[in-house]
């Protein structure tokens, strides 16, 4: 198939779109580098051994849109372009609301004007706000506690409305659960801008020797040891669940919603002692309150996921530190 990925040049959408030109496809990469760097693609066609078509620009262009699909013979869109930190979007709602929500309404309408029909889309296990009930099925009640939490929601709820007015369409949200990893080559991985928000990308900073010490958010949640506890999914998994879904549910029209997770639960001391046998030296860590608006808990149940998509997470938290642990040594700077 020939596939436009938009964010094709950040973490998750740099490893799809090496798994789908392995697989065979033809990739067109749309992406404005907002938070990402052009090194990325070459080391995507280094390990692909063949260039993905890439094109500057925003979602929220929507000539531009129309142009890349119309003009190259687009069959599918996999859409991972926006911004994903929960703190900045409590500061900066409007630019979340803006290139995640606008950005997807901007690409929807140039999808409905060239005729392509079929979507994948990058959502979040933040749509299950607040629920306390693990594990997670997609028929849990959805919630959200911070605007970029609504944006994806937001996006989730065009999309349903979408299939519903129309059935020439295939939608589907993948709600991600905790992705981590890098690619076992060392050569793609995750490059945070400025202070790591999410857990192992700061452990493997504190490994590397660019920052002193983990703050541990919290060591009174009711869990097996005290700390927050999150189904991590490594990122290689993660793209491999984005071929099934796209081959499942393209040509099957409708709304689908699917988690992506392991349905393994692990605590934040869990990962630091992973990520500590696998750099093979102990991490300086302290606790500290907990974080606001952080859940005690979450984690998926992948099983809709397994039976629709034939398609499973396989890879341990073990191999997430190893894989992570490779990238960040190979790469102490990240792509710079
Ligand atoms: P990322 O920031 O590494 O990748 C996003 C890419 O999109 C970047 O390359 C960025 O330059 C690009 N981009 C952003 N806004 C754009 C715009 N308006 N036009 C064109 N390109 C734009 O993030 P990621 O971790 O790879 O996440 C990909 C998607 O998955 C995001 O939508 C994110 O919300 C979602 N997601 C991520 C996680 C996670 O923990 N990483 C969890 C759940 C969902
Ligand atoms: N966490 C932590 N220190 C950090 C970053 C995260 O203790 O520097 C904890 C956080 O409180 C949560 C877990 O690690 O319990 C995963 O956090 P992350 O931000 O990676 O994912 P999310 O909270 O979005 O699931």
């Amino acid at each position: 198939m020939r596939v436009l990925v938009t964010g094709g040049a950040g973490y998750i959408g740099s490893l799809t779109t090496l798994q789908l030109l392995q697989a065979g496809h033809e990739v067109l990469v749309l992406d404005n580098f907002s938070n990402a760097k052009p090194a990325v693609l070459g080391r995507v066609a280094q390990l692909a051994g063949r260039e993905p078509a890439f094109e500057q620009g925003d979602v929220r262009d929507g000539a531009l849109l129309r142009r890349l699909l119309a003009g190259q013979g687009v069959e599918a869109v996999m859409h991972f372009a926006g911004l994903k930190a929960v703190s900045e979007s409590v500061h900066k709602p409007l630019e979340y609301f803006d290139n995640n929500v606008q950005g997807s309404l901007s690409l929807l309408s140039a999808m409905r004007d060239t005729g392509v029909r079929t979507l994948v889309f990058s959502s979040s296990a933040t749509v299950y706000g607040l629920a306390e009930t693990m594990p997670l099925r997609e028929d849990a009640p959805t919630g959200t506690t911070n605007p970029y939490g609504r944006s994806k929601l937001m996006v989730e709820q065009m999309l349903q409305d979408l299939a519903a007015a129309d059935p020439a369409w295939s939608l589907c949200a993948l709600r991600y659960f905790n992705p981590v990893g890098a690619h076992p080559s060392g050569l793609l991985g995750e490059d945070p801008q400025g202070i790591p928000n999410n857990l192992m990308p700061f452990i493997a900073q504190v490994a590397v020797g660019r920052r002193a010490a983990l703050q541990i958010f919290g060591r009174d949640y009711p869990t097996v040891d005290g700390t927050g506890v999150r189904d991590y999914i490594h990122v290689q998994d993660l793209a491999t669940g984005h071929l099934a879904a796209l081959g499942h549910v393209h040509g099957r029209p409708g709304w689908h919603v699917f988690n992506l997770g392991t349905g393994r639960s692990h605590s934040v001391l869990e990962v630091l002692r992973a990520y500590e046998a696998a750099c093979g030296r102990a991490l300086a860590h302290e606790f500290v309150p907990r974080r606001g608006g952080d859940v005690a808990q979450s984690w998926a149940d992948p099983a809709r996921a397994e039976s629709a998509l034939n398609w499973r997470a396989e890879l341990s938290l073990a191999q997430m530190c190893e894989d992570s642990w490779r990238w960040q040594s190979q790469n102490p700077n990240g792509y710079d």
